[in-house]
């Protein structure tokens, strides 16, 4: 796999940072070079809850799945 490099520096180490942006209240959570700052990506605060309602939908979809094949095996 390739190694992620930094497009500033080329530096090869990743951190967590909180930022808060200008007007916002809400801090994000950014995904920044350890040496220089710059940053990577943002990790969407609002994406968890979301991932969860999927996940949940997804077993609801798997469990009917498994009623439908033991039907068709009777
Ligand atoms: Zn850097």
């Amino acid at each position: 796999m390739a190694i992620s490099t930094c497009i500033k520096c080329a530096g090869h180490g990743f951190e967590l940072a909180l930022l808060t942006p200008i007007g916002e209240s809400r801090k994000l959570t950014i995904v920044q070079c350890a040496q220089c700052g710059a940053p990577a990506g943002v990790m969407d605060p609002a994406l968890g809850p979301q991932i969860e309602a999927l996940t949940r939908q997804v077993a609801a979809i798997d469990e009917r799945l498994s009623r439908i094949a033991n039907a068709l095996q009777d």
